[in-house]
């Protein structure tokens, strides 16, 4: 099979690998979108070994089926849990399954060849059924999507008249606003520093504005915030804008340490956590989002690519110029 692999230079490279069988409790995939992410990009930077093949995003039917697997066939369309734990720990048994210390290494992309490849071998306890309705494009954002629910789940109560800030228009900062509007939120404020990305989240019909804009949140009920940017910057001005009262939670992985006003914080009674992937529930509300049409998936999409654009799609998610939102592989194509 064709797999786009981790190259000695740190880029990525089409390759031909043997697609392999399932092992016991394994299925195996013919991937048919795979998108590409920040923590791919990461990952690539990152001390990934040169051989790896990346992709923890994908939608695809089952090609084969290991022994012991039970309730799942081949032609089924599914997708999969990328951040998911062992289930029987302490971590995952108080609900932070995607915290679980095994839970990287058992998920494809991530621990194990992922989905920049025609075919990928994935534990069947990580799948999760694509209904008809969900088609493969949709299917393969049902993962980040499940991040965003996730992150919406954590903020507390919403109602219609809670204004939302979302620090940051990338995929998971649009999502998170998707999301927010599912939940039937009206007043959603998006703060983006790169104008490609406000023009984006316009076409989205979101009120995108730069970090130094004045406007202040709508009064009324304190406001529900997200940081999807994990960058300091956006962390920084992101408390610069919260007024009393607000709950915010961080959604973007911030790589580098945040600085935290903590006398702001004391005095403004800020509600502050951190979100971390998603359990398999989140994923489902994600994929039944996606099957009731909530989420507006075809402007997300903003390119498709071969095996042999991955490597341009990941290195350009760095690029401040770069239009894209969300960037898909189609393994087969
Ligand atoms: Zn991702
Ligand atoms: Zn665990």
């Amino acid at each position: 099979m064709r797999a786009a692999a981790i190259t000695d230079d740190r880029t990525l490279a089409e390759v031909d690998l043997p697609a392999g069988e399932p092992a016991a409790g394994e299925v195996r995939i013919t991937v048919a979108y795979c998108g590409v992410c920040g923590s791919d990009l990461h990952m690539l930077g990152g001390s990934t070994p040169a051989g790896f093949v990346l992709g923890h995003e994908f939608s695809g039917t089952i090609s084969a089926v290991g022994a012991g697997v039970e309730h799942w066939r081949v032609g089924d369309r599914v997708t999969a849990l990328a951040l998911s734990g062992c289930g029987a720990c302490p971590t995952c048994r108080h609900g932070h399954s995607s915290a679980c210390a095994e839970a990287a290494g058992r998920c494809p992309g991530v621990g194990r060849p992922g989905g920049l490849a025609e075919e990928v071998l994935v534990p069947a306890d990580l799948l999760i059924a694509l209904p008809d309705e969900v088609d493969d494009r949709a299917g393969a954002l049902a993962e980040p999507l499940a991040v965003a629910t996730r992150a919406v789940n954590l903020a507390g109560p919403l109602d219609p008249d809670t204004p939302a800030l979302v620090m940051g228009a990338g995929p998971v900062g649009l999502l998170v606003a998707e999301v927010l509007r599912a939940h039937g939120v009206q007043q959603v404020r998006i703060v983006e520093l790169r104008e490609a990305r406000r023009d984006i989240a316009a076409r989205l019909g979101w009120t995108a504005v730069g970090p130094d804009s004045a406007e202040p949140l709508p009064p009324g009920r304190p406001p529900v915030a997200f940081d999807a940017t994990g960058h300091p910057a956006g962390f920084a001005r992101l408390q610069e804008l919260l007024p009393i009262g607000a709950r915010v939670v961080l959604v973007g992985v911030p790589f580098e340490p945040l600085t935290l006003n903590g006398l702001q914080m004391v005095l403004k009674e800020w509600t502050i956590r951190g979100s971390l992937g998603y359990s398999r529930s989140d994923m489902e509300e994600a994929v039944a989002l996606l099957a009731a049409g909530r989420i507006r998936t075809d402007l997300l999409v903003t390119e498709t690519v071969d095996l042999a654009g991955a490597g341009a799609a990941v290195t350009g998610l760095a690029d401040p110029r770069s239009r894209n939102v969300k960037v898909l592989v189609r393994p087969g194509s």
